[in-house]
């Protein structure tokens, strides 16, 4: 991250004797992506930011799972960052805040979230929804786009897989509907996790009831960070499960887009 007029000012008025510093407004920020094209329409400077409740037994970063994973970084700074691409993305594309959770650190998703909007930019939060009750009406008011990650359908499975309950996620889509924000949902398709076709035809049943769900990636389990969960001395579950066939994948896409959504 480049360094900024702020950090100068504080030195300055350090040296001058000044010595009452202005609250700053940090945040624990894991990794940029500064030519996303998966997160969210167009190319994106996706924010990774660290910590997150959920342990998804398929998470290929687990070296966001904890805050201090991170860098503690002044939001004056990211948004010099992000600000040093506006031209790129401006026209056709954005910046997305993923993770990680980025709600476990709402505050800093808002500031950061309030400068690219002033910076004309637009806005999308990759999250989980289960800490949805900490992105408050200010918080969404900056944010163009939500991908919500649905996880799973049941609540039972929802629990097995990523440790915590369903519950939260599925009220948070339903304040999103009750806004009318837009919403990219995503499903990672996982054989033998969640490729119960009946369980999926209700997620796609309520997804469509919803009314603000725009699209659906149902998005292949792969095993690209197998690797870190060694690295970190972490069991990995899925050791001996496959990728899913392009067949159950079309399946799966053809049972959103029977309920009357787009789904690729
Ligand atoms: S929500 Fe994302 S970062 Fe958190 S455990 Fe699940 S896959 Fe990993």
């Amino acid at each position: 991250m480049p360094a900024t007029n702020f950090a100068s000012a504080c030195s300055a008025a350090t040296s001058s004797g000044v010595s009452a510093r202005p609250a700053l407004l940090e945040g624990w920020v894991h990794s940029t992506e500064t030519f996303g094209t998966a997160d969210g329409p167009g190319i994106r400077y996706v924010l990774f930011l660290s910590g997150c409740p959920l342990r998804c037994q398929y998470c290929h970063n687990p070296d966001t799972w904890h805050r201090q994973d991170g860098t503690l970084t002044p939001v004056e700074d990211v948004l010099a960052d992000i600000g040093s691409y506006r031209g790129f993305i401006r026209a056709n594309g954005g910046v997305t805040l993923s993770g990680g959770e980025p709600l476990v650190q709402a505050r800093f998703c808002k500031a950061v979230l309030q400068g690219c909007k002033a910076m004309g930019l637009h806005t999308a939060l990759d999250t989980s929804g289960y800490l949805g009750n900490l992105a408050d009406d200010e918080l969404l008011a900056n944010v163009d786009l939500v991908l919500l990650d649905i996880k799973a359908a049941s609540g039972r499975r929802y629990h097995q897989l990523t440790g915590v309950e369903l519950k939260p996620t599925i009220k948070f889509a339903e304040d999103l509907a009750a806004i009318n924000k837009a919403v990219w949902l995503r499903y990672v398709l996982v054989p033998g996790l969640t490729d119960n076709l009946d369980e999926i035809e209700s997620l796609a049943t309520f997804a469509a009831g919803l009314g603000n769900v725009e699209r659906v990636d149902v998005l292949p389990f792969h095993k690209l960070g197998e690797h870190k969960w060694r690295d970190r001395g972490l069991d990995y579950r899925l050791e001996r499960v496959e990728p899913p066939s392009q067949e159950l994948l079309e399946t799966v896409r053809q049972t959103f887009r029977a309920a009357g959504l787009l789904a690729h």
